[in-house]
């Protein structure tokens, strides 16, 4: 099998209501913006793949990419990821690129991608992962709404200045919706977005004792309390709480995760399979977790092809305990974020994510959408 063609859009998703992220402050999405690409094959058969666009800055990659992918055995993912890892030097992070061969592989054997590297569960337990900052009232009222949508767990973000702040959304919650549900905070320190509005910035000190006041709350688990390569201070944070930390979301390949791992940085590590070297890579990731009993619980927040391209790693590895399930509406929801998608992935009535189980990444792009809000760029 070779692939034969590509074709890529930058497309803007028209958002319901502007959403807040907590991570860029001071800059509201609008919209949800992505690069889809769709490669070809000699037997008929497509892969797709999408990575997180802001404006136009994908414009002249998935030309100079496609030079690479033309005439090559989709099965030759080894190769291909030393490609990306190529493309990385030039200043192009297009790990999600790898995530079409596997759609092409899984589609030419006939098997959803999670079944051919290790089948290790149909459905993974949700959390709705929130993305605004809202004050303590408002984010008890969501909360048990959310309870009542069938959700188990919930994760909150924590960014305010002010300690007490962040610690009262946490109390809050927990409060509004009991002991049964799960909580986990992040408070998106590991990478700071600067030059839109204030954020906090955290020390080892300050994680310290927002962990403290954590263990009582019972909170399962701290995402990113410190950078991302503060290897000294995430150990120090791991053997000083009892409360599990977790990250890397942005973190990449797999040198940068043995350290993660070595050093003894995270309880739960979080690699993105779109921006951490892609599934192939994830599911090394998983192993080289595995083997040092740590979680791994993917970091999902792009759109519905990433969420996609992340379950099957979900379905595939022993050591995933959660999804997470980008929503916090109005501004923020499956519709908006799977706009590519025919169908919004959804959770059943226990709070689950089925892994779709289709051929490749089990889901279906909607290709009329994708042009409607598209512009071609290959
Ligand atoms: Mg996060």
């Amino acid at each position: 099998m070779k692939i034969v063609d590509a074709e890529a859009y930058i497309c803007h998703f028209p958002l319901r209501e502007p959403f807040h992220p907590s991570w860029i402050p001071g800059l509201p999405s609008h919209a949800n913006s992505a690069v889809i690409l769709r490669l070809m094959t000699d037997e008929g058969i497509d892969g797709v793949c999408s990575g997180v666009a802001f404006a136009g800055e994908w414009k002249g990659f998935p030309e100079l990419i496609k030079v690479f992918l033309v005439g090559r055995d989709p099965f030759s993912v080894e190769d291909f990821v030393q490609v990306l890892r190529s493309a990385k030097v030039i200043g192009f992070r297009a790990w999600f690129v790898e995530i079409a061969l596997w759609d092409i592989i899984g589609k030419a054997t006939g098997q959803p991608v999670y079944r051919l590297l290790g089948g290790a569960r149909d459905r993974v337990k949700a959390y709705a992962s929130t993305g605004e900052l809202r004050d303590p009232e408002t984010r008890a009222r969501d909360a048990v709404r959310l309870v009542e949508e069938g959700f188990r767990a919930i994760k909150l973000r924590i960014r305010y200045d002010d300690i007490r702040r962040d610690l009262a959304v946490v109390e809050a919650v927990r409060v509004a919706v009991g002991d049964e549900v799960e909580i986990m905070v992040d408070a998106n320190q590991a990478w700071l977005i600067h030059g839109f509005g204030p954020y906090p910035k955290w020390d080892l000190k300050r994680a310290m004792t927002v962990a403290r006041e954590l263990e009582k709350l019972g909170v399962a688990w701290l995402e990113e309390p410190l950078r991302m390569r503060d290897y000294e201070g995430l150990a120090t944070l791991r053997r000083f709480t009892t409360v599990p930390i977790s990250g890397g979301e942005l973190n990449d390949d797999l040198d940068d995760f043995r350290e993660l791992i070595n050093r003894g940085c995270y309880d739960i590590i979080q690699p993105d399979v779109t921006f951490a070297g892609g599934i192939l890579a994830g599911r090394k990731l998983a192993a080289m977790a595995e083997a040092a009993h740590i979680i791994y619980n993917p970091h999902t927040w792009t759109n519905g092809l990433g969420l996609a391209a992340n379950l099957q790693l979900m379905g595939a590895i022993p050591n995933c305990t959660h999804c997470e399930y980008p929503y916090d509406p109005p501004g923020w929801t499956p519709e908006g974020r799977d706009a590519m998608l025919t169908e919004p992935i959804r959770i059943d009535g226990e709070g689950y994510v089925n892994i779709p189980s289709r051929p490749g990444l089990g889901v279906e792009v909607d290709w009329e959408k994708v042009r409607a809000h598209g512009e071609r760029v290959l």
